[in-house]
């Protein structure tokens, strides 16, 4: 609930930001947790800081002219909005996906700047991308596009300022040439310009994997403190891209069996437990579609434009898009018996499914802090350039798995210490909140 001052900030930051429908729900649910810490701080109430937190610190929108395979012009729009850099340089990905508007970077770069705070890492908060949809496009057509993205971008990043890494639709095969026309036209060598980089060339082992493995740690951290694991349980994860893979690997490892995942056309339901390989092969070489798998699995079944949330699981992993978990979806998953739910995705809960999680005893891991490994794993990359370093992949994950259990402990005592003990919702929003506001009443009205 808004208490009054909350209440004039929040209809502040919609009478600024009309049309803005996700970046108002990111807004409203963090604004929403932050009554106690005012009582508590009203140092914070006087510098305006959640009033200039909801504010980007700069916005920028430009042309993407390319040229598609066929020789036609084609133009798309492009955006970097970078929220807020209290903590460090902004950091955070850029997403290629047709949805994408300005209210979808706004709501995943204003969630950046509190989950990267969480990290405990010197990282700010920012988010880019643009309403280009790489799927069904050449290699070719791909390259020429990400060479113009950067034709426009170089002038506003680089190590010490904004540091981009990949999101839905970029993956390392983006960043490779999106790092490729930086380097050319600013004539630097710069490695901790980009995250999520080849490993032959400045990237960091465990990148590919964080935001996945991360978000199972965080997890499995919620289940021991219910004194229970993943051994022996079933899971569902939705998507089958970057996130939604790792997630269920690493599930598997723990002794879990993934029963289904998805695509934006169906979901593949496999009671054996779904071969992660096979699926890695379908997507990540192939980049074929999630369908494909039941051609080699007999004892799989594919349903096409299927509601994946309707399968009994005791965890859910939501790791695909926004919103993709309703009021009714998470009612039939507390039916069907589910215990955690962990987001992989940002925020791929309805405020309805949310407030229906929070009404019952599942453990529920908000997004900013359960898939918060990706952007710290991006983080230890950016160390690993800086001293011209490569580390392990048994120390780097070592490190992603203490960053993960750092996150979860912050958030679960903030949440006891601000009067709702077992809520990682509060204990996420206001953990982070207080990190990036006492670094900005350190820095004066900026
Ligand atoms: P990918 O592009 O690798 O994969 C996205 C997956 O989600 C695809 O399987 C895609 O299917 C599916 N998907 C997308 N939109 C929909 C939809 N409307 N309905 C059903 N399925 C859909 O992206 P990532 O795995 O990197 O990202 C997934 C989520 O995780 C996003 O919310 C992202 O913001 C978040 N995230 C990612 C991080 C990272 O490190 N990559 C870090 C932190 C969060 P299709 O191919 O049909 O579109």
């Amino acid at each position: 609930m808004l208490n009054e001052k909350l209440t004039v900030v929040f209809n502040e930051v919609i009478a600024r930001n009309p049309g803005e429908a996700e970046f108002h729900q990111a807004a409203q649910e963090v604004i929403e947790c932050l009554g106690p810490v005012l009582t508590r701080h009203p140092e914070i109430g006087r510098h305006k800081i959640i009033n200039r937190i909801c504010e980007p610190e700069r916005q920028i929108i430009f042309r993407i002219p390319w040229v598609d395979d066929n020789n036609e012009v084609q133009i798309n729009r492009g955006f970097r909005v970078e929220f807020n850099s209290a903590l460090g340089p902004y950091k955070g990905g850029l997403r290629f996906h047709p949805s994408v508007y300005l209210g979808i970077i706004k709501f995943l770069g204003f969630e950046q700047i509190f989950k990267n705070a969480l990290t405990g890492l010197p990282i700010g908060g920012g988010k880019g991308g643009s309403d280009f949809n790489p799927k069904g496009k050449s290699d070719g057509e791909i390259m020429r596009f990400c060479q113009s993205f950067m034709t426009e971008l170089y002038r506003h990043i680089g190590e010490h300022t904004d540091v981009p890494a990949g999101d839905i639709g970029v993956g390392g095969r983006e960043i490779g040439f999106l790092f490729g026309q930086y380097k050319r036209i600013t004539n630097r060598y710069e490695s901790g310009v980009l995250t999520g980089k080849g490993l032959d060339w400045g990237g960091s082992l465990v990148r590919t994997e964080a935001t996945g493995y991360g978000s199972v740690y965080f997890v499995d951290e919620m289940l021991k403190v219910r004194g229970s694991s993943f051994e022996g349980k079933t899971a569902v994860v939705s998507g089958s891209g970057n996130v939604a893979i790792y997630t269920s690997e690493k599930i598997h490892e723990l002794g879990g069996k993934v029963v289904a995942c998805s695509d934006s056309n169906g979901y593949i339901h496999d009671r054996d437990g779904i071969d992660i390989e096979l699926v890695k092969q379908i997507k990540e070489v192939q980049r074929g579609r999630i369908s494909e798998y039941v051609q080699e699995r007999k004892s799989a079944k594919y349903i096409e434009g299927g509601n994946i949330w309707e399968i009994p699981c005791e965890i859910a992993m939501p790791s695909a898009t926004e919103n993709e978990i309703s009021g009714k979806d998470a009612k039939t998953l507390v039916g069907n018996g589910c215990i955690a739910v962990g987001e992989g995705a940002n925020m791929p809960s309805t405020p309805e499914a949310v407030k229906v999680f929070l009404g019952t005893e599942i453990a529920y891991g908000p997004g900013k802090a359960a898939n918060a490994g990706g952007v710290a794993t991006s983080a230890l990359e950016m160390q690993q350039n800086a001293s011209r370093d490569s580390w392990t992949f048994e120390y780097t994950d070592r490190r992603l798995r203490a960053i993960m259990k750092n996150i979860h402990e912050s958030c679960y005592e903030t949440a006891e210490e601000y009067g709702s003990p077992g809520n990682y919702v509060v204990g996420a929003n206001i953990s982070g909140f207080l990190k990036v506001a006492n670094s900005m009443l350190s820095m004066g009205v900026i």
